[in-house]
Order: structure tokens, then C-alpha cells, then sequence
């Protein structure tokens, strides 16, 4: 090891407090530069990076037109907080309603944790602003993950995020995923994904819908293992909502913005959210910004002239001007290369390659087929699915690692879900690359 490389990982070991990492300063990697997809580390090491990041670099890396933006950005105005108002974020609402296709009121934060909290406190604001101020109560499924503060941890529902940190916030619910792979129920006519709807309609009526103010969900799980509901499911999601009067919030940070081959997640399904939350692609992740997009009727509750009746809720960072000049041209290098079209084209075909490990005696379920974005669920018996050891899992991706392709593996220690290896290249990525990263993935696994 080279010396300075040496004296770098122990300041490191001494001063960094790393996320997510268990203590093994040999296995860091100190990255030091990046371009399109791939990743230069301290040694000279190229890889491709398969998973953007953590599922954010939307737009690849080195784009010199965002890092314009933001210099320029700063240069003019680096900061006025959003209680008033600023040009770019005037600008990246309006562009934000076209991406989503209908009129949403924006709140801006820092990160999805934040976009999703703001979400809760919306909504309970919401029903106490018009005569239902029971609803307090919150559904969501488990396997999900909507991040890491009190409350989104309360509403994740993968057990092992929360423990040792509890008690979490109060108010949470839990119901079962879509999950087509380990549902009791047949997959026939996406029956399996009927019946975990028709649980949450249950669970709305048991816990007394008048509690109920809303419903989280991304379209299609991602953390959790990439969870493919059938066509049917967050329709009837919906339907369900509007029958007991509660919110559908759409987690969109990362199903927005391209990842699943549309603009938004839900947009697959054919309904409209009342909340939809967004960060890591907005601005792929150049610049450290969150939004949270609220149908028009639920903000009007929020404009009368009266001390409590206006949302009370302020971050100091929130839709910071470069940030949102940042987004801006984010959004518009996406709509010049077309990318969310390139998702949704070479997601497919990634899918279809991935079909040929079917028959490999460990691959259980290959799940993707919308955008960039898969998973491979690795199983000790296909018969009776029972995961893999996590230590295996982990050796798929140290040896993708180590032939130039970086790839992703869920941690759902609790249900022993540590099995599923995951992978959300850049959108950018071009076909040779993506054959690069299924090729490898193949022979490593
Ligand atoms: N929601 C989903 C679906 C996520 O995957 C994440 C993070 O990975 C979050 C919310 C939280 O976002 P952040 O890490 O920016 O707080």
C-alpha cells in the first residue's frame, strides 16, 4: 500500500464516522474522481458504478454544466431563505409541475427523510385544518425504508434500521408488501398483489379510518429488494384511500426522476398521489435538495390568514438557490438526452439479459423490467426459497468489485432478506456499459 494511501485511511479510521459501515478500514475505498459511470479510487482504479451512488446520480457523473450552475448560482445569490421567495425557486416549481403533469405546491428540505417527515406533518396539519383531527395515524408496508429520522424510520419497515434507536415516533402502521416472489398468494392475475392491497383496506377499517391519515409508498420498493407489484396494485391502493378519505403519499426519492423508465414511479399505474416526495435524482445528487409536492386542494387548507393555520415549518437549507439552480439544469440535461426514455429502453433490455441466469440453482426471482433498476433475489433452494447466506450474497458483489463493476445487496437482516443483489447504473449509461455490468455480474455470481 502506498504510504500516503496508508497515512489517508488512518486519519480516516481515526476522524470519519462512515454511514451504514461496520468497522473494516481495509475494505474503504477513498474515491478521488468520477466520470459518466464510472468511479476512480486513490490507486488509479476505474469501476463501474451500477448502483449511481446510493440510487442518485441520475444524470452520471462529471457534468460540468451543473457544477456551472451551481458556481454561477452562488456567485449571484448564494442564499435567501424560502420564506420569501427566489428566482430558481420560482423556476424549478413551475418545471417541477410539468415532470409531474398536473398542479402540485412544492415545499423544499434537504434530504428524502425530510421530504417524507414535512409529508407527515402535512397531512396530520391537513385533517386538522378540516374538521377530522383524529387522523393522525400512518400506514406503510414493511420491507420499505423512508429514512432515518423518528418518524420515517417509525414508517420503514425494515426492523433492524430502527433497533437500539427506539422508541420512534408514535402513529405508525404496518402492513405487508407486494411481494410477488414470497406472497402466500398466487401470482396468477397479480392476485398477490390484490390481497395485499385488500390488507391494507382491512387495516384502514380495524384501526378506525377516522385515525387514518395516509398511506406511504414508493411504486415499486426499492431498498427493500426491488418489489415489482403487478399493474394492479397501487390503482387499487388509491381506490382504497378514496373510499376511507386518507392520503396517498407517493415516496418517490427514488423511483423519480427516470429510474423506472418514467418520469415519476406512480405514473406506471394511472393515479394521481396527493403528496409525492422527491430527492436523490432531483438534482442528481450534485447538490443536497429535497421537495415535497402537495396537491392544490390540501395546500388551500393552509392559506388561511390565521396564526396556526399556515404550515409552521421551516429548514434553514431548504431549496437553497443553487441547489435549485442545480436542479434546473439536471433536469434539463435529462430531457435533452432523452434519458428517461434510455432507462426505460436499456431497463428493459437489462431485464431480459438478466433471464438467462433463470436457471442458475441460486437464482431464485429476477425482478426490474421498469427502467434501471434490478434485482436478483439469491436462494440456498428454489424450492423452498430459503435465502442464501448473506456472507455468499456479499462475495457476488466483492467479486463484481473486483473485476471493475460496483452492484448493491439489500440488509434486511431481520427476515434474513440480506440476499438480493441490486443494481441502478446511472441513467446515462450507454449499452456497451450495461453489457460490461451484466457480463460481469454473470460470471461472478
Ligand atoms: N425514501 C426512500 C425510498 C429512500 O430510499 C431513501 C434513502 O435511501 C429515503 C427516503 C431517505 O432519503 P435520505 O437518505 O436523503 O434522507
Amino acid at each position: 500500500m502506498k504510504k500516503e494511501k496508508q497515512s489517508l485511511l488512518e486519519k480516516d479510521e481515526k476522524y470519519l464516522w462512515h454511514a451504514m459501515k461496520k468497522y473494516n478500514p481495509e475494505g474503504t475505498m477513498i474515491s478521488t474522481s468520477a466520470d459518466g459511470v464510472w468511479i476512480t479510487d486513490i490507486d488509479g482504479n476505474k469501476y463501474l458504478d451500477g448502483q449511481a451512488g446510493l440510487w442518485c446520480v441520475n444524470v452520471g457523473y462529471g457534468r460540468e454544466e451543473l457544477a456551472d450552475a451551481a458556481a454561477k448560482q452562488l456567485k449571484e445569490m448564494p442564499y435567501y431563505p424560502l420564506t420569501q421567495s427566489h428566482l430558481p425557486g420560482i423556476h424549478l416549481s413551475e418545471k417541477l409541475n410539468e415532470w409531474l403533469d398536473d398542479e402540485y405546491v412544492i415545499f423544499y428540505s434537504n434530504s428524502g427523510s425530510e421530504a417524507n417527515e414535512t409529508a407527515f406533518k402535512i397531512a396530520r396539519q391537513y385533517y386538522q385544518q378540516t374538521n377530522q383531527p383524529n387522523k393522525y395515524k400512518f400506514l406503510s408496508r414493511y420491507r420499505s425504508y423512508h429514512g432515518s429520522s423518528f418518524a420515517t424510520l417509525a414508517a420503514g419497515g425494515q426492523n433492524q434500521r430502527a433497533f437500539r434507536y427506539e422508541p420512534l415516533s408514535p402513529g405508525f402502521v404496518h402492513v405487508s408488501p407486494p411481494d410477488c416472489y414470497r406472497s402466500p398468494f398466487s401470482n396468477e392475475n397479480g392476485e398477490c398483489c390484490i390481497q395485499a392491497a385488500d390488507e391494507i383496506d382491512r387495516t384502514i377499517t380495524w384501526e378506525i379510518s377516522d385515525t387514518v391519515a395516509g398511506v406511504i409508498m414508493e411504486p415499486i420498493i426499492t431498498g427493500g429488494g426491488i418489489l415489482v407489484p403487478h399493474d394492479n396494485y397501487m390503482k387499487r391502493v388509491r381506490e382504497i384511500c378514496d373510499k376511507h378519505g386518507v392520503l396517498l403519499i407517493s415516496d418517490e426519492v427514488i423511483n423519480g426522476f427516470g429510474r423506472t423508465g418514467k418520469p415519476f414511479g406512480f405514473m406506471h399505474y394511472d393515479v394521481k398521489p396527493d403528496i409525492i416526495t422527491m430527492a436523490k435524482g432531483l438534482t442528481s445528487a450534485y447538490m443536497p435538495l429535497a421537495a415535497t409536492a402537495v396537491k392544490r386542494e390540501i395546500y388551500e387548507a393552509f392559506t388561511s390568514n390565521d396564526d396556526y393555520n399556515h404550515f409552521r415549518h421551516v429548514n434553514t437549507f431548504g431549496g437553497s438557490p443553487a441547489a435549485c439552480a442545480v436542479a434546473i439544469k439536471n433536469l434539463e440535461i435529462m430531457e435533452k438526452e432523452d434519458l428517461v426514455k434510455n432507462s426505460e429502453e436499456l431497463g428493459t433490455w437489462l431485464y431480459e439479459e438478466l433471464q438467462e441466469l433463470k436457471d442458475h440453482p441460486n437464482v431464485g426471482d429476477i425482478r426490474g423490467g421498469k427502467g434501471l433498476l434490478a434485482g436478483i433475489e439469491l436462494v440456498k433452494d428454489k424450492r423452498t426459497k430459503e435465502p442464501i447466506e448473506e456472507s455468499r450474497a456479499a462475495k457476488v458483489v466483492a467479486r463484481c468489485k473486483e473485476k471493475g463493476v460496483i452492484i448493491g445487496k439489500t440488509s434486511d437482516t431481520v427476515a434474513g432478506y440480506n440476499n438480493i443483489i441490486t443494481m441502478s447504473p446511472p441513467l446515462s449509461i450507454t449499452k456497451e456499459e450495461l453489457h460490461f455490468l451484466v457480463t460481469t455480474l454473470k460470471e461472478s455470481i
